[in-house]
Order: C-alpha cells, then sequence, then structure tokens
C-alpha cells in the first residue's frame, strides 16, 4: 500500500522480513531507506517503484513514522495489490468465501 508522505514523493511502505505473515511469492527484499530494516516488496508494488522513479521504500514503522508527521492522502491499493490480499486469505484458510 502506498502513501504520499509528502508533495515530493511516494512513500511504498512493506512488510519488514521479521515480522512473521505472510510474504507474497516473488517478493524482493530491500531494505528501508530509513532504517536498513530487511523488508520485503511484492511484485505489485515494483510496478508502483517503476512509474514513481523518486519512491522512497520504508518499513512498517518508519512508514507509521511519516505518516504522523505528515498526513496526507493514502493511495488506495492497486487492483494488484488486492489480488494479493485476496490471495493471503485463501493460504491462511481463513473465512474468505470462494
Ligand atoms: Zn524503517
Amino acid at each position: 500500500m502506498g502513501a504520499r508522505g509528502d508533495d515530493e514523493h511516494t512513500v511504498l511502505i512493506c512488510k519488514p522480513l521479521s515480522v512473521p505473515g505472510y510474504v507474497v511469492p516473488g517478493s524482493l527484499v530491500c531494505k528501508c531507506s530509513r532504517c536498513r530494516e530487511r523488508i520485503t516488496v511484492a511484485p505489485s508494488s515494483w510496478r508502483l517503484m517503476y512509474e514513481n522513479p523518486g519512491t522512497e521504500v520504508v518499513c512498517s514503522t518508519c512508514g507509521a513514522a511519516i505518516m504522523r508527521d505528515h498526513p496526507g492522502p493514502v493511495d488506495p491499493p492497486t487492483p494488484a495489490q488486492l489480488r494479493e490480499v485476496e490471495d493471503s486469505r485463501r493460504r491462511r484458510g481463513g473465512h474468505y468465501d470462494d
């Protein structure tokens, strides 16, 4: 999911590797641009980075701090990101009606 940290660039918030949970297949491991925490970047997010060359990739902790310091509009998830969320729900065997 993306958020605009300020007027200058897009901030892409990713799940840290250290946080247990679902990782989208094909995710890349990058480093948070602020704290160097290792984070996973899902394929759907590569496109965002490609389309927005100035995108800053941060972990969820730094992302939360950025949004707190720079409240602003948050980009809605892209269709690809929504598909990934659906996938993760299915894999967990949750309450997803198919
Ligand atoms: Zn960070």
